[in-house]
């Protein structure tokens, strides 16, 4: 489970690629062989990116989008099936905390930008994204979840229910396509070093946890056209996938 996955010729979408684990999921499955297509808002972060890849001899196609852009996120669609014809590999790991505050608290707007980007653009890619995925010899698709989309922890009220609302759609999505060579799984990737983290725990020391480096390398697996697992959730932090338990 843990070796690098041989990802040669193989088409991966990343979105939040501009910084933290997707920056390095990114890297990786470039460095792995993949044709990455990387999606941000900040064009810096994903020249850094490209900068990276190429001089590691790796291949990248840069995607400034904001996702909250859905028409965008349809022209992508077919932006990638006229220049591949296929979507190997799609992570969906952009995302947004919004804001630490009781639930009563939280702005329309804020609580709605959370929505919008963690539900309605995951949602908007898998749709426009599926026929491509389906056309691939194993598709692959990984959503970024959290921890807080079962510990129902006091104050994360919006972004714990995007993330279960992430969750959810993906189970559905895996139950869809059980009988296709597509595999869909969430992952926790667990408290992580980067900007979001930092945001969420300012008085946290981040020197205490581990980097989005070492986070993604455990991630970069769930890429590899052996995977059989689907519809499952994926503990990064644990090193192991989960059963959700079913209603009997
Ligand atoms: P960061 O805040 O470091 O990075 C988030 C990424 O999402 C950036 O590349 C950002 O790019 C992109 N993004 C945000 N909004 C938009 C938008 N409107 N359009 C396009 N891209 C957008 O977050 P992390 O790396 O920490 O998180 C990655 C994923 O992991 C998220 O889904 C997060 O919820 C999840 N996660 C993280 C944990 C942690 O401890 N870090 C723990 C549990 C889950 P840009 O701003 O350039 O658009």
């Amino acid at each position: 489970m843990m070796t690098v996955p041989d990802l040669s010729g193989r088409i991966a979408l990343v979105t939040g690629a501009s910084r933290g684990i997707g920056y390095q999921l990114a890297k990786q499955m470039a460095a792995a062989g993949a044709h990455v297509i990387a999606v941000a808002r900040t064009v810096g972060g994903l020249e850094e990116l490209d900068d990276e890849i190429t001089s590691a001899g790796g291949q990248a196609t840069l995607v400034p989008l904001d996702l909250t852009d859905m028409a965008g996120i349809d022209r992508l669609g077919g932006a990638i099936f006229e220049r591949w014809g296929k979507l190997d590999i799609m992570v969906a790991n952009a995302g947004i905390l919004g804001v630490i505050s009781p639930i009563g608290h939280i702005e329309a707007k804020t609580f709605e930008k959370v929505m919008t980007i963690n539900v309605t653009a995951t949602w908007r890619l898998i749709r426009s994204m599926e026929p491509l995925l389906r056309t691939s010899d194993a598709g692959r698709a990984i959503l970024l979840s959290s921890g807080v989309a079962h510990s129902a922890r006091a104050f994360w009220s919006a972004y714990a229910a995007s993330k279960s609302a992430v969750e959810t759609m993906a189970r559905c999505w895996a139950e869809e396509t059980k009988n296709t060579p597509l595999r869909v799984n969430s992952v926790n990737p667990g408290a992580t070093r980067t900007a979001m983290r930092a945001q969420a725990m300012p008085g946290e020391d981040p020197d205490t946890l581990p980097n989005a480096f070492e986070v993604a390398a455990k991630i970069v697996p769930l890429a590899s056209p052996a995977l059989t697992e689907t519809g499952k959730l994926f503990e990064v932090q644990e090193g192991r996938f989960k059963d959700y338990v079913l209603p009997a």
